[in-house]
């Protein structure tokens, strides 16, 4: 089995955290100079490592293996969040160009290929997860046209201009070229450290469902409209809110997640009862039944308020992302080998953020792994994993793309 180098892995992901480095994290956005020039660091590694690298239209930097033999996909992004983490992301990029040198370090496995991708924009400064889009043929030439930078309203013509990437090709998916793709990535969440595990095997990676629900009343003096004629929007809202917490408790399933992250009223002054209200509900879950059962749930309340009002109620849905699950047999190769490396201290679970993966898994057979987020901290610059757990978590991704590409 191929044995990766624990040291030469760490020395990367430091050395690359030096391009926009932010306290003890990372600001490194998507197609900013930082990024820009990471992507360029990344490139000359990955032609030390006997890949033959490009920078692709959108940012995208693919290092492709010049072998022949069964082939494997591999990577994530190295863009990052505003002040975000020195890991989130570019720790699969890493990985995979590790487990490429560790593969061809050993005699029995050099004739194994995998090529290596950096996905541009998954943060989603200028779209939703970019380069993995573009890659599988949903983010096109128009797309681009009308893509913007999310809080600069920059546009992303400008910007690829500024990278010298007005130019470049886009990379695109090829069928019957991979075995499949694996990533890896921390995993954003205190669920392994909590269970004192040390490698989380990711079965789904969730679905998003979000809501949109505006309440309508009138608007009156909060001193003069006596409280039994209120149609107070803002309480039409808290209560409906009221109802989801207590309904959605009796019907979840066992790692199911919802929030409402937005709500205003207007018009928002003190001495105004408010005529309209609006709140933004998701819920996220890796079983699509669950989901389901969210919705019609959520329906039914809507229906109920309607019918007793005093507020109308209108509920629009604003997107669904179906979960993507991950292929068996490359979780059981991760299994595996965690199995070997870290016995006992690996678990099977889904992952409740986004990741390329999900975009990638609609083509390829795909698989996710992470290692723990320490206090399960994530989108910050505080984020951080053991390096005991980082050098783990490697060895038993190369021995598990080690398995794949062998068939067994
Ligand atoms: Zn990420």
């Amino acid at each position: 089995m191929p044995k990766i180098n624990g040291e030469r892995l760490l020395a990367d992901l430091r050395r690359i955290a030096d391009f926009g480095r932010y306290e003890t994290g990372v600001h490194r956005p998507h197609l900013s100079p930082q990024d820009v020039e990471s992507r360029h660091w990344l490139v000359e590694r990955m032609k030390e490592a006997g890949l033959e690298p490009v920078i692709d239209g959108v940012g995208t930097v693919m290092g492709r293996s010049p072998k022949s033999g069964p082939r494997l996909l591999m990577g994530s992004h190295s863009d990052t969040q505003p002040r975000g983490g020195w890991l989130d992301g570019v720790m699969g990029v890493i990985y995979g160009l590790e487990v490429a040198r560790a593969l061809a370090e050993d005699p029995e496995t050099a004739h194994l290929a995998v090529d290596v991708a950096s996905w541009a924009d998954e943060e989603g400064h200028w779209g939703q997860m970019v380069g993995s889009r573009s890659y599988v043929g949903l983010f096109s030439e128009a797309d681009i046209d009308k893509a913007r930078h999310r809080d600069e309203g920059t546009p992303m013509r400008d910007a690829l201009k500024a990278a010298g990437l007005e130019s470049a090709p886009r990379v695109h998916f090829e069928e019957g070229k991979y075995r499949g793709y694996l990533e890896a990535h921390i995993e954003q969440g205190g669920l392994l450290e909590a269970a004192g595990k040390r490698i989380g095997i990711v079965t789904a990676i969730v679905g998003i469902f979000v809501f949109r629900l505006t309440f309508k009343g009138i608007q009156n003096h909060a001193g003069t409209t006596p409280m039994p004629i209120r149609k107070d929007a803002g309480v039409a809202m808290m209560r409906l809110y009221n109802d989801v917490m207590d309904k959605f408790p009796t019907i979840t399933g066992p790692r199911s997640v919802w929030t409402v992250g937005k709500m205003s009223i207007e018009p928002g002054a003190p001495a105004i009862i408010p005529g309209k209200a609006e709140m933004v509900l998701q819920f996220r879950d890796a079983d699509v039944a669950v989901l389901n059962r969210f919705e019609a749930a959520l329906l039914e309340i809507v229906a109920a308020h309607n019918k007793s009002g005093p507020c109308s109620v209108e509920s629009v849905n604003l997107s669904r992302t179906m979960p993507t699950v991950m292929d068996e047999r490359f979780l059981d190769a991760i299994e595996e080998s965690a199995a070997t490396h870290a016995p006992e201290k690996h678990v099977r679970m889904p992952s409740g953020a986004g990741h390329d993966a999900q975009v990638v898994g609609l083509k390829l057979p795909a698989a996710m792994m992470f290692v723990p987020s320490i206090g399960g901290i994530s989108h910050h610059f505080t984020e951080n994993t053991a390096d005991a757990d980082i050098v783990l978590g490697c060895q038993v991704f190369a021995d598990a793309a080690a398995k794949i590409l062998r068939g067994n």
